[in-house]
């Protein structure tokens, strides 16, 4: 595509749209390539961190290598989890009732399943087959109980943004892949094993910010347009003001993309494959809570604090001594009650106490959609970046958000300064840690498809022909 030349000379280098972890990232790297350049870095909130809070934690594991690599940059520790003793017991509506026993044992065997079939989906072969089944028919025709398949349920929507009957079984897998696998996800969204490290976002975003002393940052400044010239990018913010740069690093995901009116268009190549079905449920929305209390009060009644429910889905522990964090899906015109209906809930399994928070705060935003191929391609000037979007391991966690930052950095400072690019900056793309090689044992594959249906499906298949032979034989003599 020819793009126009434009008449004016940028006044940056660089122009980040969006503060979240990626574009934080790529502002780092950026000064650590060449500190010399001119850096804006737009954001649409009041405040850094997007989705993953201005003051809440967040857990890191030893395998995502670029969010350790960062943390060593801007000399921060990751703390060790509060390890609470192994007595206590968590609190999950999978593990009540007469059904949790059966339900819990489909829904390991079909993770099993799943996790044991996610090598063959690698974010590079991202293919999106025709007749596949989306994850709502995947999951109803796998699982029984309506136990296992919520909690699957709302698995798909957390990973992928988007409610499970819009996610195709292949993009699923393919997405969970690039995240680190099925079991890693579920860890970091309901488990929150004691194995992983604690990292205040607070600290993280204070730490980031020391060392972005020259750069300019604009809060509440949401860009809604980007003209696209042969010699810059010019973007224009809601207030009207325009930012020229030499190059433009998006750092938001891609849903987010999608709402900018782009001139020109967005080339076809760019444009994910994504399917859209008819009769969309209105998207859900993400909110985050955090309360404080003078003690832990679920420790009293033997709880460690891990909580999780599945209709709406509340998920919740133990972030910090006395501190109970999690976040909760709901639709967005229930965004004012929402904190409320948490704090019912959690008096109902955690005694009324819970009802008198110390402190509370609650932030909503939208989920990332990560329903695509890994844009790692920029387009010209224009560079893609977040973690839902860009990422290719540890995407849509925080190891890929600082992934997806780092390869944009370097992007940008090869069209704003190729001289300062070695080939080594280049070379972000690595294997990732052994899951590719994984190879399971025939026998262990062929076990994990058993599930209720097919098993009772064959018991009858096998109880008739033994029936049929009998009477053949009974008849014969
Ligand atoms: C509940 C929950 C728990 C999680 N827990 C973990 C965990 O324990 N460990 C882990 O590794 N990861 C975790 N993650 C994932 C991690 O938080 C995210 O992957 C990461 O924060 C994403 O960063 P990002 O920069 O890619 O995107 P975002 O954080 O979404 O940043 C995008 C930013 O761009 C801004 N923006 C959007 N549109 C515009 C616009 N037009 N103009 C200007 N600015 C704009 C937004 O306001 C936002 O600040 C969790 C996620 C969730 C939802």
């Amino acid at each position: 595509m020819d793009l126009p030349f434009g008449t004016q000379t940028p006044e940056l280098d660089v122009l980040i749209v969006g503060g979240g972890l990626s574009g934080l990232s790529s502002a780092l790297k950026i000064l650590a390539l060449e500190s010399t350049l001119k850096v804006r870095m737009i954001e649409a909130s009041d405040g850094l961190g997007g989705l993953m809070g201005q003051n809440s934690t967040r857990l890191v594991d030893a395998a995502q290598q670029d969010m350790l690599a960062l943390l060593t940059l801007i000399h921060l520790s990751p703390r060790r989890r509060r390890s609470i003793s192994g007595r206590l017991r968590r609190c999950w509506d999978l593990d009540r009732g007469l059904t949790a026993l059966p339900a819990k044992f489909e829904l390991g065997r079909y993770i099993e399943m799943l996790d044991l079939r996610m090598p063959k989906f690698r974010s590079k072969r991202f293919n999106l087959r025709e007749r596949v089944s989306n994850m709502e028919q995947h999951i109803c025709h796998h699982l029984f109980f309506s136990k296992s398949r919520n909690f699957m349920l709302n698995l798909v929507q957390l990973v992928c943004g988007v409610p499970a009957n819009e996610v195709d079984y292949d993009v699923f897998m393919s997405v969970c892949s690039s995240c680190g696998g099925l079991k890693m996800l579920i860890d970091f969204y309901f488990t929150y094993p004691t194995s992983f490290d604690e990292i205040s976002t607070q600290m993280l975003i204070e730490n980031i910010l020391e060392q972005l002393q020259f750069i300019k940052i604009i809060l509440n400044c949401r860009a809604v347009r980007l003209e696209h010239f042969k010699n810059y990018v010019q973007v224009t913010d809601d207030q009207g003001n325009k930012h020229t740069a030499q190059a433009a690093i998006l750092a938001i995901p891609w849903n987010k993309v999608q709402k900018l009116q782009f001139e020109p268009r967005i080339p076809k190549v760019f444009l994910p494959r994504t399917t859209s079905r008819s009769g969309q449920k209105q998207r859900q929305v993400i909110s985050q809570f955090q309360l404080r209390y003078g003690k832990s009060v679920w420790t009293d009644l033997g709880y460690s604090g891990n909580f999780l429910s599945s209709q709406p889905l509340v998920s919740g522990h133990e972030c910090r001594m006395s501190s109970f964090c999690g976040y909760v899906l709901h639709s967005p015109e229930d965004q004012d009650e929402v904190l409320q209906d948490v704090v019912d809930l959690l008096a109902e399994h955690f005694g009324e106490e819970m009802r008198q928070p110390l402190e509370c705060q609650c932030f909503t935003d939208e989920l990332n959609v990560a329903q695509h191929k890994p844009q790692t391609k920029p387009w010209h000037r224009v560079i893609w970046s977040s973690s839902s979007a860009v990422g290719t391991s540890y995407r849509s966690l925080m190891g890929g958000a600082v992934q997806s930052g780092f390869r944009a950095a370097v992007n940008a400072v090869f069209v704003v300064r190729p001289q300062v690019v070695s080939w080594k900056d280049m070379l972000v793309d690595r294997p990732k840690n052994g899951q590719d090689v994984v190879s399971a044992g025939r026998i262990r594959g062929l076990l994990s498809r058993l599930n209720l249906y097919n098993v009772t499906f064959y018991s009858f298949f096998v109880i008739g022909l033994i029936w049929l032979l009998n009477l053949g034989y009974a008849r014969s003599i």
